[in-house]
Parts: structure tokens; sequence; C-alpha cells
């Protein structure tokens, strides 16, 4: 069993490990497609964000779908030969918010691919995982395994979109073009939003998230201040959603909400300097949104529902012996969207 494992930035390893059997209430899946998320990538770069470092050798990893190959005992539901996509969230299930239906906020939190924790949380990178049954969510026989790889950001954006209540009939500004805006703005046109302006700085990703259902996408590279049209008396917009953490952005978005409006802060950044008037004369609701539970098997369906084409997104599919050629890909914001690795 061969897993993609992280010893320091630049220095990815593919590398066999021994398959883990299953215990009681676990199922192992052969991995079949796998995301690289931004995440991993910050990983692979500088080995992690400021305060969460690579402090050991890590599979990277958490966007990925399989087939069940073989059940711990007492497992049900599940079969042999089951198509399913993995949830990487693993929250204890018993702590104070995950009893208050806020799992996402857990406070004992197993994070696949995430080196939060020592030892680090292995990720799904691996042509195998281990991994508790009720993380093992199966699709429909419609959805391939690279579409059922987005589950996971599809949550994200899930979560996102119900932090910002019906977009029936608003007009939407999405900051950042990555696949999370995308997969936002795909949303916000099944949700009936009349207007969904995105924005971005290269053009490449604007080119898709036209294709996901925007209705103008704007570089703010070559126009940094075109969203001053949109500030103009009162504002423009009832709902933002920030998904590139860009201090730039969220200070440009800010005062081309109209009264009242809502931004929800999905893009994770450093320290912002922000244009608290305008967030105090609009009334304007900031919002943050992190991470997901219920979203992921509310992903899952919509995804088998034919409602959402993720095609658009995928720009390379990669085996996974080139997993070091799919990283540095990924990392190329002009020609990658969302690259998979092929188990
Ligand atoms: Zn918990």
């Amino acid at each position: 069993m061969l897993g993609v494992i992280l010893y320091a930035p630049k220095d990815l390893r593919i590398e066999a490990r021994p398959p883990i059997t299953p215990r009681p209430g676990e199922v192992r899946v052969e991995v079949k497609a796998g995301g690289i998320c931004g995440s991993d990538l910050h990983y692979y770069n500088h080995g992690g964000t400021a305060s969460i470092r690579l402090r050991e050798p890590m599979a990277l990893g958490h966007e990925v779908s399989g087939v069940v190959a073989e059940l711990g005992e007492g497992v049900a539901g599940l079969e042999v030969g089951t198509r399913v996509a993995v949830n990487p969230s693993i929250p204890c299930g018993h702590c104070v918010y995950c009893t208050a239906g806020l799992q996402n906020h857990c406070m004992d939190m197993r994070f696949m691919g995430s080196a939060m924790r020592m030892p680090h949380q292995q990720g799904a990178f691996r042509q195998s995982v281990t991994i508790p049954a009720q993380q093992a969510v199966a699709i429909s026989e419609k959805t391939s395994f690279a579409a059922a790889a987005l589950a996971e950001p599809l949550a994200v954006c899930l979560h996102a979109v119900g932090m910002a209540g019906l977009l029936l009939g608003r007009k939407v500004l999405i900051t950042g073009a990555g696949p999370i805006g995308c997969l936002v703005t795909m949303l916000a046109r099944l949700g009936g939003a009349r207007e969904i302006v995105v924005t971005d700085l290269n053009q490449f990703p604007l080119g898709i998230a036209q294709k996901c259902g925007a209705t103008r996408g704007i570089d703010v590279g070559a126009e940094p201040d075109a969203l001053a049209s949109y500030a103009r008396s009162k504002g423009h917009f009832d709902v933002c959603f920030e998904a590139s953490g860009s201090q730039f952005a969220l200070q440009q978005a800010l005062p081309a909400m109209v009264p009242q409006g809502v931004v929800v802060q999905l893009g994770l950044g450093g320290d912002f300097t922000l244009p608290i008037n305008a967030i105090i004369t609009r009334e304007v609701r900031l919002i943050g949104s992190f991470r997901f539970h219920a979203e992921f098997a509310q992903a899952v369906d919509l995804l088998g529902s034919g409602q959402l084409d993720v095609r658009p997104l995928l720009t390379a599919e990669i085996p996974l012996h080139q997993a070091v050629e799919a990283f540095e890909l990924a990392n190329q914001r002009d020609r990658s969207m969302k690259v998979q690795i092929v188990f």
C-alpha cells in the first residue's frame, strides 16, 4: 500500500505502508481519487501555516473517495464493494460542543491530514485508509469517484451558505475564485441568486467561475478599483462570501454591501485591518464559517442528485506515482483549479 508522505517542505515521498486491519466499527477503504486542497499545498510548500507546523512525517490529503475493501466487526449499512466518499472530519462525539450539535467545534477533533495534534492525524492520500465506519458515506451509482472526492469542499461551502441564509433573488459577491469560491458560485446559482459577481487576481479561475454560474468575473489584479462602483450610494450586494483569505478582498467588499448585508468569511488569513466604520454604519453582519458536520452527507446527496456539474473544476487527474508533479501543478493558479491524484 503506497502513501503520499510529507517529510518537510517540498520533500514529498511515495512510500509503502502496511494496510491497517479494521477494528470493530471501522472499515478499510481502497482510495480511488484524492483532491489536493489549499491546506495540503501549505504543508507541501511551507510545512504548514503560522501556528500549525509539520513536526513528523505525515500523509497529506483529506478529500478522497474510494471503495470499501474490508469491514470490521459490527459494521452495518456498508458492504465490501460499496463506493464511498470519505468524511475526513472525526469529532469525538461527547464533548460539550459535540453534544450541543456543533461538531465542527469539537474540543478533540481528529481531522485527517492535519498536523494540529501530536502525533499528527495521518491524511488520506494512501491507497488504503482505515476509518470509523460512519466516516464512509455511500455515494450514488451516478457519482464518479472524482466528483465524490469534492464532497468535503462542497460540505465546507454548504455550511457557509447556511450561515448566509436564503440566496433567492439576492445579489451575491464572491471574492476568490478557487475551488471554494467556484463551489459557492454553483450553490448561489442553484439557490436562485439574481446576480453573482466573482473576483480574483487571475483570469483562469474567473473563466471557470463563469462556467459555474457567475454573472460577472472581475480580475482585481487588472482592475483593483472595480468594486468601488458597487460601493456608491448604500452599496449593492446582499451577501458576500469571502473565499480568498485576503485583507484587500475584504476591505474592498465591505463598502459594497447594502445595509444589514451579510459577509461570510471562509478564507483563512492573518490579521486584517478593516474599515470598521463601514461595518458599523451599514450594520454589516460579518460571520466566520469553519468546516462542516451534517453538511457532508448533504454534499454527497447533492452530488448524487445531478443538480451540480462539478466537472469544470477538475483541471487535472494525475496518477499516484506522479504525486509530486501533481502538487507542483496544483501550485499553478493560472492553469489549475482542482488537481486530483488517481490511486
Ligand atoms: Zn467533541
